[in-house]
């Protein structure tokens, strides 16, 4: 069995959801189970839905708005307009409907679970059914049944046990050659939606595979596959075309984007390779991602972070920086919540860089009761793996660099822009 995933972008527009069901045509006889995230921005949309909702302002008109980019979608895809899809979609906004007319409990995270997950209900709604209608059958299985998750709400931790055999349970019943089911939804032991996390698509994948040993998981994208760099900050990137599990973990880690960060994990615990492909271009190679470490150093990779604040903490009476200190500084970020991308510590002070955010500066504030403290922002920070001289100096040009540092296979620089 081979585990792919659709995410939200080769699936926002009918001529996308047509692509889909092509290259799956192209896999017939064999047993594939297929994971699908919203169509195209949806769950922004649904994260707007729940503001509206929580806020009692406006839901119906944003229910109004998916429901117009469903609809399109569905008048394109299906020429018989009394299929049984458009009443399945129907029923699907009608419990949205009915969701909002309820009163929300205090519980955001909770409520945010309930609605956002709709996005995935619909995708994989509409486009099992346009495989059904055009190509051969395929079962549709709902993730609130297979991912059973604990009750953190928006960033669910799975229950390994049950899911492996929920999942292998209701596979073992599938008989179409496909089934889909939905990325990022899990259910609690009470049958409550949650969620994995925004981007937590992948992951599903992951997670099934992982239950039912997959041989592979190809993640479709509309890039070639894992880049040594985001085309956004950088020209002439590169294909990475395999790179080890290890490898992708400390690319993620750093804050590369193209996988999330949970999936490699189950996947490399079983040792199942990790295929990221074209699915505008799906007879190419993409990249394959496994146990084989032997190409990660042929290309350097560059990850960036930018709006990076450099927060440099020190006592006011010049002490020296100890244990008691630092812990305590680590409690104020972890109680505001804002992460730690780079620390870096001296005899009397203590830097880290993180991103920009209205919390950066509550926390400053509360810092700044105990400790001396000087920030500078505007900040980018650039990780290096696999680095030497020439790529230092290419992302270095015109710039300051305030931090750097290096160990054998990565180097990290924040800098600021000489203008
Ligand atoms: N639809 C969800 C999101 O956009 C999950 C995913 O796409 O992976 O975050
Ligand atoms: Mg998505």
């Amino acid at each position: 069995m081979k585990i792919f995933k659709f995410g939200g972008a080769s699936v926002k527009n009918a001529e996308a959801v047509k692509n889909v069901v092509q290259i799956l045509g192209s896999f017939k006889g064999e047993k594939i189970g297929v994971v699908v995230s919203a169509m195209g921005k949806t769950t922004n949309l649904l994260e707007k839905l729940v503001d509206e909702y929580v806020n009692d302002r406006n839901p119906l008109a944003v229910i109004e708005e998916s429901k117009a980019f469903h609809d399109q979608i569905l008048n394109e895809l299906f020429e018989d307009k009394s299929h049984v899809i458009f009443a399945r979609v129907e029923t699907l906004f009608g419990a949205l409907e009915k969701r909002i007319n309820t009163e929300p409990s205090s519980n955001y995270a909770y409520e945010y679970d309930q609605l956002v997950g709709y996005g995935e209900l619909l995708s994989t709604t509409i486009v099992s059914a346009y495989i059904n209608e055009k190509s051969g059958a395929c079962e549709w299985l709902d993730a609130r049944k297979l991912i059973r998750t604990n009750v953190t709400y928006k960033e669910a931790k799975i229950d390994w046990d049950t899911t492996h055999e929920l999942v292998n349970g209701a596979v073992r019943n599938v008989e179409a050659h496909l089934f889909m089911t939905q990325g990022f939804l899990g259910h609690t032991n009470t049958g409550h939606a949650t969620t994995l996390g925004r981007e937590g698509s992948d992951f599903s994948a992951a997670i099934l595979a992982h239950c039912l040993e997959a041989e592979s998981v190809t993640i479709w994208k509309d890039v070639p596959g894992v880049l040594n760099a985001d085309p956004k900050w950088f020209d002439n990137t590169q294909k990475l075309n395999h790179i080890s599990f290890k490898e992708a973990i400390e690319l993620s880690y750093y804050g590369a984007t193209v996988i999330h960060p949970k999936t490699i994990q189950p996947l490399k615990n079983k040792n199942i390779p990790l295929f990221v492909k074209s699915f505008v271009k799906p007879e190419e190679s993409g990249t394959v991602i496994h146990e084989d470490t032997s190409a990660d150093s042929l290309i350097p990779s560059f990850i960036f972070k930018m709006k990076q604040v450099l927060i440099s903490i020190s006592p006011k009476d010049f002490s020296f920086m100890v244990e008691e200190n630092l812990s305590e500084i680590f409690e104020h970020f972890a109680s505001h919540r804002v992460k730690i991308n780079l620390m870096q510590n001296s005899a009397i002070s203590f830097s880290v860089s993180v991103d920009e955010s209205p919390q950066v500066q509550k926390l400053i504030a509360k810092l700044r009761e105990t400790y001396n403290v000087k920030y500078n922002d505007g900040l980018e920070l650039v990780t290096i793996r696999h680095y030497d001289q020439e790529t230092l100096d290419r992302v270095s040009t015109d710039k300051k660099i305030l931090v750097e540092q290096k160990s054998r296979a990565t180097a990290r620089l924040i800098m600021k822009s000489i203008s």
